[in-house]
């Protein structure tokens, strides 16, 4: 089967915008592959992170990937920071990735506006999601509409080592979904809704209390207009109109017909439906997991144990192709 790679942040505040354009492509589609789904704890501190939040975080993301419906039959799942691999071959990414590439990424330009003290390491988190991806001969990285350019750069790093120092290097191709890969802030549409972002009524929390969820979404920036129709000169109908697709795999025209003559009320109470009907039983089942840490913890060491065999046969070639080891 072919391989697939993709990991979150434990950074909390999951939100619709990560299960749309990652989990719930992850599940939909995991038997057509070999997956390994990884908890990105080493990315989540590139910016500062509470210690004992982050512990937390982590083994609640594992429980929401399993609650999702994530299958062990058919995906690996662990902690970054367990497979030191990923380490090393980010040092070595490192080494080899231009600092005019890196200058380059758009996520760098926007967080590092939003940060008091920028970490080098927040510039180099790509060359280490580069890393991640090649580690496991990934063919396939299914992600959200914003990871489109670092999947692009870990193509060109991987393409580039492979010239310079022989074949070595799988070349992964992004899975970006045509609906719903970017879903927008609730407060404003033009941004992407994110975790980093803790603004009131930004986000549709993944875990949060549904009440107030449907409320923020009744609330949801629209715009002056009042035709229901696909338009992305109008981003927050367009936003609402595109997670309803997503949650229910209507057509265009389907969902239009629905809406027709009807108000932005009516679009948002509908939407608000299905949302809630998606997180609901997400919820109870990840209250189920969180329950058993034991469990939990097993499943990552395995995991771990699992993601070290592959990624080291790779870091081992990659140090052989420089000439070290
Ligand atoms: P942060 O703001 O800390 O970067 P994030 O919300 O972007 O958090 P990540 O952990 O960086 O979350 O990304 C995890 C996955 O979710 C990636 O595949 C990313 O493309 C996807 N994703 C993130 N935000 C959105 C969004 N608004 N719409 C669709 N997919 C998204
Ligand atoms: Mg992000």
């Amino acid at each position: 089967l072919p391989r697939v790679f993709s990991g979150i942040q434990p950074s909390g505040n999951l939100h619709l915008g990560n299960y749309l354009g990652a989990i719930h492509t992850w599940v939909q589609e995991q038997n057509q592959y070999d997956n390994f789904f990884c908890i990105v704890d080493l990315h989540a501190i590139t910016v500062p992170q509470d210690p004992a939040e982050l512990r937390k975080n982590v083994r609640d993301l594992a429980a929401l990937y399993l609650a999702a419906g994530i299958s062990l039959e058919h995906a690996t799942i662990f902690v970054q920071s367990h497979v030191p691999a990923h380490v090393e071959l980010g040092w070595i990414l490192n080494c080899q990735t231009p600092l005019g590439w890196l200058n380059r990424m758009t996520q760098f330009k926007d967080k590092s506006q939003k940060q008091e003290t920028v970490a080098a390491g927040l510039m180099n988190y790509p060359t280490l999601m580069a890393a991640d991806i090649l580690l496991y001969d990934t063919q396939v990285v299914p992600v959200g509409d914003d990871q489109r350019q670092h999947i692009e750069l870990t193509r060109d790093i991987a393409e580039r080592f492979n010239h310079l120092y022989g074949e070595t290097f799988v070349i992964p191709e992004a899975l970006i979904r045509p609906v719903a890969a970017r879903v927008m802030g609730l407060d404003d549409p033009t941004q992407k809704m994110s975790k980093s972002n803790k603004a009131a009524n930004h986000s549709i929390p993944l875990l949060g209390d549904l009440k107030a969820t449907r409320k923020a979404m009744m609330r949801a920036v629209t715009d002056s207009g009042s035709e229901i129709k696909f338009d992305e000169t109008r981003p927050g109908v367009n936003n609402l109109l595109g997670i309803y697709q997503a949650l229910t795999g209507k057509d265009k025209a389907t969902i239009e017909a629905e809406f027709e003559g009807q108000g932005y009320g009516k679009l948002k109470g509908a939407v608000a439906d299905v949302v809630i009907a998606t997180l609901e039983p997400l919820q109870q089942r990840y209250n189920q997991l969180t329950a058993d840490p034991a469990e939990l913890d097993g499943i990552l060491k395995r995991g771990a144990e699992r993601a070290a065999e592959v990624a080291n046969a790779t870091l081992l070639r990659a140090y052989q192709q420089l000439g070290l080891r």
